[in-house]
């Protein structure tokens, strides 16, 4: 499953899951391009971690959620590396809450975030993959999203809306040579779930058969896969990468 001569671009790639799919994206072979929203120190750790193995990476500054920074992060891909054949649309917040005390800009900015986001990146690769008759979008969704999680309105709105994007875009597109799907995780150990309060993380356990919390690396190797040649005849699906948390 090598990525040799592929460029990728992983949006919020500082962190968590991005950072693991940037990470095994280079290693398998691919030049990547490491977005961040924040943390520039976290992104210049990722960068110097696929330098000292030798591959190629470079940290660009965007919020996904602005069209403009969205179509800034494309065109720096391009120049940096000449192409772009790997959009990964992993950049994410969660705001959780009761829906009762849930306000508008807490919606907004989830939403914004995860699935304008994805629309918006997704947007600005769509020409040069057009062009060159190829590529790959992959979404990060959530399990939130296929079975909806109280506390995560917003989130898990955003989440589902990311598979229907997924699907319809996946139709558009795939005449063209361009495969779009989703990933579903479960529950992996990030940053994101890592201040979660540690009765809830128990519950979340006991509904896991593998009997254990999902690791980044764990939905990097599912990303990979379907950045490969071995995903070639895949397109519109949502791949759970759950544990068996839920099954659908
Ligand atoms: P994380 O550790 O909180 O990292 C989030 C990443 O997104 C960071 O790199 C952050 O950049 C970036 N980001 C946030 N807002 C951004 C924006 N507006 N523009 C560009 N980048 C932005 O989260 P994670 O757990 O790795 O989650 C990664 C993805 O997987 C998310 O889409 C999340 O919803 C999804 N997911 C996670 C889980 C889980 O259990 N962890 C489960 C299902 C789905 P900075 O470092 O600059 O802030």
């Amino acid at each position: 499953m090598k990525l040799d001569g592929k460029v990728a671009l992983v949006t919020g790639g500082s962190r968590g899951i991005g950072r693991a799919i940037a990470l095994l994206l280079a290693e398998r072979g691919a030049k990547v391009v490491i977005n961040y929203n924040r943390n520039q120190t976290e992104a210049d750790a990722v960068v110097a971690a696929v330098e000292a193995k030798g591959g190629q990476a470079l940290a660009v500054q965007g919020d996904v959620s602005v069209a403009a920074q969205a179509q800034a992060l494309v065109d720096q891909t391009i120049k940096a590396f000449g192409r772009i054949d790997i959009l990964v649309n992993n950049a994410g917040i969660t705001k959780d809450t009761l829906m009762m005390r849930m306000s508008e800009t807490d919606w907004d900015a989830v939403v914004d975030t995860n699935l304008k986001g994805a629309f918006l990146c997704a947007k600005a690769a769509l020409r040069p993959m057009l062009k060159s008759k190829g590529g790959r979008i992959i979404n990060i969704s959530s399990i939130s999203g296929q079975a909806g999680s109280g506390g995560q309105a917003n989130y898990s709105a955003a989440k589902a809306g990311m598979i229907g994007f997924t699907k319809a875009l996946a139709r558009e597109v795939g005449s063209r040579g361009i495969t779009v799907n989703a990933i579903a995780p479960g529950f992996i150990e990030t940053d994101m779930t890592n201040v979660l309060a540690e009765e809830f993380k128990q519950k979340a356990l006991a509904q896991i058969p593998l009997e254990r919390f999902g690791k980044p690396e764990d939905i990097a190797e599912a990303v990979a896969f379907l950045a490969s040649d071995a995903g070639n005849y895949i397109t519109g699906q949502v791949l759970a990468v759950n544990g068996g948390m839920v099954m659908m």
